[in-house]
């Protein structure tokens, strides 16, 4: 049993709860849920267009029903995880129609041009990310002693593995586009619930020999 963070009331045999976190701490009661019919349509999980009207469909479902901020809120954070999801499989599925040798031929570079060639086009800014994995930070905050010892080693590698993982996505989202080199490349670092996330962003362009 659990109290509905939208409409106060309990939850229980006749009034079934949603939840819409992994920590189960926001709750929707049926009820409510019944109210968001778009909700309830389990969308294409590999079509982000569709998703998206979806997503529009639900806000106007909870401005319509008066839902409180604090329940919006939460559904925007939960429609976001599962819209970053849908992405991600997206990009896994295209990953495997990647020509592996147009990977290593991709130039790159964090400037913003390469010597002897010229930019024909510019394709996009495009990202890419990979999470550390918790075992990271547990690793490191086990023993903060060790941190510049093993374990800073061992986190270092961590760190190069998950470079490597968000620039071959990276890679892959310029291939997908059809461009055939990268420029501006840099990291970022953030912390993505609780896990280090790297993310590469970059420009795809199209190249050719001056
Ligand atoms: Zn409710």
């Amino acid at each position: 049993m659990a109290i509905c963070m939208n409409c106060g009331k309990k939850t229980g045999m006749r009034n079934p709860e949603y939840y819409l976190d992994s920590d189960m701490t926001q709750v929707l009661c049926g009820e409510c849920y019944k109210k968001l019919e778009h909700f309830q349509i389990k969308s294409d999980e590999n079509d982000i267009q569709k998703f998206d009207e979806t997503f529009k469909l639900i806000q106007m479902e909870m401005e319509e029903h008066q839902f409180n901020d604090e329940t919006k809120t939460a559904m925007m954070r939960f429609l976001q995880k599962r819209r970053a999801r849908i992405e991600r499989n997206i990009l896994e599925e295209k990953k495997k129609y990647v020509d592996l040798s147009d990977m290593n031929t991709h130039m790159l570079t964090t400037g913003y041009n390469f010597e002897g060639y010229e930019i024909s086009g510019y394709v996009g800014v495009i990202s890419g990310q990979s999470a550390l994995g918790s075992g990271a930070l547990s690793g490191l905050s086990a023993s903060a002693n060790n941190f510049l010892g093993t374990e800073s080693s061992y986190f270092g590698n961590r760190l190069i593995e998950a470079k490597e993982s968000a620039m071959r996505e990276l890679i892959v989202s310029s291939l997908m586009k059809g461009g055939n080199a990268i420029i501006g490349i840099d990291f970022d670092y953030i912390t993505i619930e609780g896990l280090i996330t790297v993310i590469a962003n970059g420009t795809s362009v199209k190249i050719k020999k001056k």
